[in-house]
């Protein structure tokens, strides 16, 4: 494509805010084309994100499970090994194939998918240099450029022994010491995969406690199990360096001995990518974070010009991009569209799984809100029994006076999973009565949702 082509939408940027706009825009009729400088459409969030991560968390799951937990069920697994190489290829073989997914159903909604670096040459008009060098331009332009991992200063950055979390999806061999910096979840599931493949992992957290952000009793119970599990945490850490000095990470924080680990991995938070995509020219100017400001409908300060996911800051995961994407399109086509920013729910897929959607009890006590809390564990759950594991907890708060549910927290096996129910029931606006009231099969894990819930009025029957 060298030529200037025209379309409806032009979308920025082929992530799971990216291309889930343009197949709904193509959906809603929309003439749409969609940029990204990758040729495998996904985002961070298939390539180097949410897919890659799960997939070795998967994996070196099952391998710690085959080594400490089969016995109880009278199995002898014997002396069990892993293949690191075939681990590595059976991640990337998953990211191919749902990359080639996005690709295959860019192609199926007639989006027209272009490869190449975008950027505004002016307001309704996109010059891409890649691929498809060329023009595009779109009465419609939605900014879906995504995030780039946060650095702090004073850390020397090679890619390589000090690296990111994409460094951590393919270190071979694994590290024998690994300090990650910054105890938030991308850090503390990345530990978990290398602490099970036998690396000796220390996560360094300037915050007095882990999970920042996430229901404090969760984050508490969070790392107790994981030091459990082996994993060392060392909070109050501010680090001022990190750099390689003879042969070895060297990682100085104020006022400590400094730390030393054949290898560092930097969580520090993500960062909106908006630079050097020629925000300039169009008058949009980012905020001191770097996020692109947007009103109700997704509209920058340039009208046409729209942005969504992590470009805008806010809860930066793939999910809460969609929903912007799916909102933004359906606006511009239909005049309607909606995010729930109450309902968005989190996980962080580590073992136990914690999940939490909704206000935490410190917001609550910080808004001055009255509530009523409903707790169950999940050892009284047969299912979690049957399962083998009993480690964790659901926790239900509602309005003290509408008994509304305002926000749930799980941690424990599969809490990933029940926080879709709790997240149904905020979307409707439900009550934990509701929740209560609702009939679980038995046995699942499910039905400790409910039995949280039916706490919350003090009706629990199994704790
Ligand atoms: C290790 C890790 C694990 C994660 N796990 C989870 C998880 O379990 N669950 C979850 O919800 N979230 C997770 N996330 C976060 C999630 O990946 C992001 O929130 C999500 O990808 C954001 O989607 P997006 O569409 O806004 O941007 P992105 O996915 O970042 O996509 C932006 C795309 O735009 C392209 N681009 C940028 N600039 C240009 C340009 N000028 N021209 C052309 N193309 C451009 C980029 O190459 C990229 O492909 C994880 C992130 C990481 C790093």
């Amino acid at each position: 494509m060298t030529s200037k082509t025209q379309f409806d939408l032009v979308v920025l940027g082929g992530g799971p805010g990216g291309y889930v706009a343009a197949i709904r825009a193509a959906q809603l009729g929309l003439n749409t084309a969609i940029i990204d400088d990758n040729e495998r459409f996904g985002g961070t969030c298939l390539r180097i994100g949410c897919i890659p991560s799960k997939a070795l968390l998967e994996s070196s799951h099952l391998y710690e499970t085959v080594r400490h937990e089969l016995g109880a069920h009278g199995i002898d697994a014997g002396h069990p090994s892993f293949d690191l190489k075939r681990m590595l290829a059976r991640k990337d073989e998953i990211v191919n194939t749902l990359t080639g997914g996005i690709n295959m159903l860019l192609k199926r909604n007639k989006v027209t998918a272009l490869v190449g670096r975008g950027r505004f040459a002016k307001e309704h008009e996109i010059e891409i240099a890649g691929r498809d060098s060329g023009t595009v331009t779109a009465k419609n332009i939605i900014i879906a450029t995504g995030s780039l991992p946060a650095i702090l200063p004073g850390i020397e950055f090679d890619g390589k022994w000090i690296g990111d979390s994409t460094t951590a999806l393919a270190y071979d061999p694994p590290p024998q010491e690994l300090i990650v910096i910054g105890a938030g979840y991308i850090g503390l599931e990345l530990g978990s995969v290398w602490r099970r493949l036998g690396s000796r992992v220390t996560v360094l957290e300037a915050m007095d406690r882990i999970l920042p952000g996430l229901d404090g009793e969760m984050a508490k119970l969070a790392h107790r199990a994981f030091e459990k599990q082996g994993l060392s945490f060392l909070t109050g850490m501010f680090v001022e360096s990190a750099r390689v000095e003879n042969g070895r990470c060297v990682v100085k924080c104020k006022g400590q001995e400094p730390l030393s680990a054949d290898h560092v991995l930097v969580c520090t938070g993500r960062t909106p990518n908006t630079r050097g995509i020629g925000l300039e020219a169009i008058g949009v100017v980012p905020d001191k974070r770097g996020a692109i400001v947007v009103d109700r409908n997704f509209q920058t300060t340039t009208p046409g010009v729209f942005a969504i996911g992590d470009c805008i800051g806010g809860a930066m995961l793939a999910h809460k991009a969609s929903e912007e994407g799916i909102a933004c399109v359906e606006k511009l086509a239909t005049g309607h569209g909606h995010v729930n920013y109450d309902a968005i729910p989190a996980i962080v897929y580590t073992h136990p799984e914690i999940a939490t959607v909704g206000k935490t009890e410190e917001q609550l006590t910080e808004a001055g809100v009255a509530y009523r809390k409903g707790v169950c564990p999940y050892g009284a759950n047969g299912r979690a029994r049957t399962l083998g594991d009993v480690t964790g907890r659901v926790k239900i708060l509602a309005d003290a006076t509408t008994d509304r549910i305002l926000g749930v927290h799980a941690i424990g096996l599969h809490a990933g999973d029940l926080i879709a129910e709790a997240t149904m029931a905020m979307n409707f606006h439900a009550s934990a009565e509701d929740l209560a009231r609702t009939c679980h099969a038995h046995p699942t894990l499910s039905e400790i949702v409910m039995e949280a819930a039916l706490a919350v009025s003090g009706r629990a029957i199994h704790t």
